[in-house]
């Protein structure tokens, strides 16, 4: 990082701020041989070895976010009284709720599958297409509950402090970042031979 002729621009994000995400610039940078990680010619391989990985550990973040709304919708919503009665008494409000734990029990069940699957050693297409598609699954779970936790607490959902306000602006750079819902259909199709 101190090698004479590169700098970094930080970069303004929408969240994940404790993450110092910067443009790095190169001008006339060299780097000594015994620094170049594996073999010449093979960094993009190396880099695609770890895609599946990052995905399926994206996928279980994403549940892992969507959980933590749920949980801060519930409680919210037994504590919170409007007209007399705790939120939790309207129809409208638990079918919200489980229409965010249907999302949340699919991709569990997604996310433990594909996990034994990686355990017992798969790695093939068929494996890959399933982390390309449980990762757009995954995001959208997470979404839909960060964007109906943010709801379900109205006025307060739109406050710093809460955890649900947190988990929705950090929810597109989980549907961008690690390969975008596109280019992950594209992936899953072509790996399926469609
Ligand atoms: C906060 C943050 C941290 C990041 N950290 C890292 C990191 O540590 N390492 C790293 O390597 N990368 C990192 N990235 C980069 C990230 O992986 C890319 O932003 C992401 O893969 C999307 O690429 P792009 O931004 O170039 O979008 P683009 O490729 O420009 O795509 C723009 C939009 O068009 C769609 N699109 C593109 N091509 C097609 C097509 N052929 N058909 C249909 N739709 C298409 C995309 O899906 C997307 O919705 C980070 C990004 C962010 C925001």
């Amino acid at each position: 990082g101190d090698t004479p002729g590169i700098s970094r621009t930080r970069l303004h994000k929408m969240g994940w701020h404790s993450s110092d995400t910067a443009q790095l610039h190169f001008d006339r940078v060299r780097v000594p041989q015994r620094y170049r990680l594996g073999e010449e010619g093979a960094g993009f391989k190396m880099i695609m070895g770890n895609f599946n990985g990052e995905r399926l550990a994206m996928s279980a973040m994403a549940l892992g976010f969507a959980q933590a709304c749920l949980d801060e919708a519930l409680a919210w919503a037994r504590q919170r009284q409007t007209f007399g009665a705790a939120l939790i008494e309207r129809q409208a409000i638990r079918h919200k709720l489980m229409d965010m734990q249907m999302r949340i029990s699919s991709t569990q069940a997604w996310v433990d599958a594909v996990t034994q699957q990686a355990d017992a050693g798969q790695t093939g297409a068929e494996w890959v297409a399933q982390v390309c598609l449980l990762k757009n699954h995954a995001t959208q779970t997470m979404q839909f509950c960060a964007d109906a936790a943010v709801q379900l607490l109205g006025g307060m959902g739109y406050m710093r402090g809460t955890v649900s306000e947190r988990v929705y602006r950090e929810v597109k750079v989980m549907m961008i970042g690690g390969g975008a819902e596109e280019i992950m259909k594209e992936l899953a199709a072509k790996q399926l031979g469609i």
